[in-house]
């Protein structure tokens, strides 16, 4: 989604030559969060998913089922898994993340999901029935649970965490999210890991750490991500954590150099985010491939295009509003802002047992709002954090 979002902007910023996307799924790109929702209930395709080609971009060159293997920042190339080197004039980095997976035995019934094939295998096994245990319960855990329980799987989510989605959420919302799977049917063993897996060719159940052996068919394992950071070593970029960006989303190496021709978007972007404060970080939000592809696109088209216009397309300002939401059975959750930088989390409307909205403060400026329900009524919260949390609203 970066990758193409990037290539849409250039052209839309006026950049007219070559582009080619180096991509390692065979795939053209599609949008991801159906995959643990709608697409995982009904038959998983590509149509059902994909990103609609725009004219502007009918010219880019994909190379799809290509890996990035390394990067030459000072020869201007990259090298693919076939060996070849491709120069470029300025490179996009948008490789993105990689589900974490739980160091066991390789065994037929572990699943992950991040990418359509990975939906497409899981959704055959999501059989009425069928003993599914999911090891995480962040987002993606949770909203995997609801989807399976709708299909008739015996759901368990066991987690080392206290309560579902609590890091981003905090206990308020975290804490209605865990009645309302478990009045779905959604078992939790919470404060629990996976030690081990029961089972000779195919998963037959899991063991927790309290030496518990649930019986399973399928696991699921939703434990966070890794960047897919590992072509770019000896690049001397910052790949502490992610790849580190100027606000320009020009990327930087560990000693503090800017480079003016690589560029970091999406999921793997650290950047910083004048909204908040000037510290960078990651987003793994839907919105931040399409904010930070359009501005790299728009500060590397006057590079590539108009060099003498650069400097004023660094320098215009950038604080793209983080946004997200879950649906996991009747709930439909809408954030803005940065809910998980707050020291002070209230309800402003509603009742958390039907419809409500979580402000959430940091020195009290509001940072992030929630809503479970009640979008249209978050919208003066989100101008709020906009403007810098500082208004009076909401903040009674
Ligand atoms: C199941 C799921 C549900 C989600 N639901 C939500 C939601 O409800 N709301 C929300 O806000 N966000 C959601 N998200 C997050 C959102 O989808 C991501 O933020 C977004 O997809 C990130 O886009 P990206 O382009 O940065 O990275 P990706 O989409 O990960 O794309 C990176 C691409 O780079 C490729 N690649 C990696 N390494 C290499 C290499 N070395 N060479 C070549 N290619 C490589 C990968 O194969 C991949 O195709 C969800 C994500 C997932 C996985």
């Amino acid at each position: 989604m970066g990758g193409l979002r990037t290539a849409e902007a250039l052209r839309k910023a006026g950049y007219a030559g070559p582009l080619r996307v180096i991509g390692e799924e065979l795939h053209a790109p599609y949008n991801r969060p159906p995959l643990s929702k709608d697409v995982l209930s009904g038959t998983v395709t590509h149509e059902a998913v994909a990103f609609p080609q725009r004219a502007a971009t009918a010219d880019v060159e994909w190379m799809l089922g290509a890996r990035a293997v390394s990067a030459d920042l000072t020869a201007r190339t990259v090298t693919t898994g076939d060996g070849v080197a491709h120069p470029y004039a300025a490179l996009v980095i948008a490789t993105g993340l990689r589900p974490r997976r739980l160091a066991l035995a390789e065994l037929p019934g572990r699943h992950t999901v991040r990418t359509l094939d990975d939906a497409m295998a899981l959704r055959d096994e999501l059989q009425p029935g069928a003993r599914v245990v999911i090891v995480g319960s962040g987002f993606i855990g949770c909203e995997v649970a609801a989807t399976a329980r709708k299909l008739g799987c015996e759901v368990t989510v066991a987690s080392p965490s206290t309560l579902p989605i609590v890091r981003p959420l905090g206990p308020l919302l975290a804490t209605e999210i865990l009645a309302r799977q478990q009045a779905h049917g959604v078992a939790f063993r919470l404060g629990r890991a996976v030690t081990g897996l029961v089972g000779a060719s195919r998963l037959e159940g899991v063991v927790l750490d309290d030496g518990a052996a649930l019986p399973a068919d399928v696991l699921i394992e939703a434990i966070g991500s890794d960047c897919n950071s590992e072509w770019l070593a000896g690049t001397g970029l910052d790949c502490s954590d992610g790849v580190l960006a100027d606000a320009a989303m020009r990327a930087v190496g560990v000693d503090g150099t800017v480079h003016d021709d690589v560029y970091v978007v999406g999921d793997i972007a650290r950047f910083p985010n004048a909204m908040f404060d000037d510290v960078a970080r990651r987003v793994e939000h839907w919105n931040i491939p399409t904010d930070t592809g359009k501005r790299a696109g728009f500060v590397l088209a006057a590079l590539l295009e108009s060099p003498e216009g650069f400097s004023d397309a660094v320098q215009t300002p950038f604080a793209p509003m983080p946004a997200f939401w879950s649906n996991q059975f009747e709930v439909a959750l809408q954030a803005y802002g940065l809910p998980g930088l707050a020291d002070d989390i209230r309800l402003l409307e509603g009742s958390l047992d039907s419809e409500a909205i979580v402000g959430y403060y940091r020195d009290d400026r509001m940072v992030g709002v929630v809503g479970l329900g009640m979008k249209a009524a978050l919208l003066p919260y989100r101008k709020v954090i906009a403007e810098g949390g500082l208004s009076v609203l909401g903040s009674t």
